[in-house]
């Protein structure tokens, strides 16, 4: 396939320059398989036509997040990286450059975790891609990833993934908890379930804030309006279900704006309470005026 093409989208959160960055698009079918292993597929297919979206397709989209402090560029998750190039991913160096950065601007790079889809930009033909940056990530998610005893399980596959993109930048890493800062107006907060050591990220500048989400709802209906469907990617289900009601009410109380990785491009949009769940409002001219 060939790649996709660029789509950037960049606003202000107080003095900080935010831009999320396509990396690709990926179809898949049987949502319900999916976004609601707990559920028939009639109930999914309902809810689905009820939002307008197909029934037997779904598309999923990743997007990582450059914050620019004006003295860091901290990018959150990498994308699929060389491994997702021939189904078209791969993009966010092409897409950074569209938008004006290059990678060895790129001061500190933050793994929300440590899934193939945030990992896979780490590297490219063996070597860093991010040359000058330091990392941040969650200590168990490193170590659940890195240990050997994930061989001959279904976390394999993402145990050798952590070896080869994760392990040789390992010296450059530093660890975060619930509370930790990446750097000043930038907290981590512990958001485990989809996988152990889950991070999602706070932004604060100018009495403004943001939250990068990552993979705490993974579709923009389908784990938000039934934040107790069962997600194929999630983990834990159960902690990723309360996890994702804890944030979702944070976020519809605060009234903040966040960013999902799997939102729909540009990912960034508001939270409105419903009655079993939440509803996507995606952002429209919020940043511009
Ligand atoms: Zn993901």
């Amino acid at each position: 396939m060939a790649p996709q093409a660029t789509k950037t989208s960049s606003f202000k959160i107080g003095t900080f320059g935010v831009t999320v960055i396509s990396d690709g698009l990926r179809t898949s079918e049987k949502p319900q398989e999916t976004f609601g292993t707990n559920q028939t597929p009639e109930a999914v297919a309902e809810l689905l036509m009820a939002n307008f979206l197909p029934t037997d397709k779904f598309a999923n989209g990743f997007s990582p997040t450059l914050v620019d402090t004006g003295s860091d560029v901290i990018l959150f998750d990498t994308g699929m990286g060389e491994g997702g190039r021939a189904a078209g991913a791969g993009q966010l160096v092409a897409g950074m450059q569209a938008a004006g950065y290059t990678p060895d601007q790129v001061t500190v790079v933050v793994l929300t975790h440590m899934h193939g889809d945030h990992i896979g930009g780490l590297m490219e033909g063996g070597q860093p891609t991010f040359k000058n940056a330091r990392y941040v990530a969650g200590q168990a998610e490193f170590d659940f990833w890195k240990d050997p005893a994930r061989a001959g399980t279904p976390a394999e596959g993402g145990h050798k993934g952590v070896l080869e993109k994760v392990v040789p930048l390992a010296e450059k890493m530093t660890f975060v908890g619930d509370g930790g800062e990446v750097v000043s107006g930038i907290t981590g907060m512990a958001a485990f379930g989809h996988s152990p050591g889950h991070m999602i990220y706070r932004i604060e500048s100018g009495g403004k804030g943001l939250i990068l989400t990552a993979d705490t709802a993974n579709h923009f209906v389908l784990s938000l309006q039934r934040p107790d469907w069962e997600v194929r990617f999630d983990m834990d289900k159960t902690a990723a279900a309360a996890t994702r009601k804890k944030v979702f009410d944070m976020i519809a109380t605060d009234r903040l704006p966040f960013v999902g990785y799997h939102m729909p491009f540009p990912s960034v949009g508001f939270i409105e309470t419903l009655d079993q769940g939440y509803r996507f409002v995606p952002e429209s001219y919020q940043f511009e005026l």
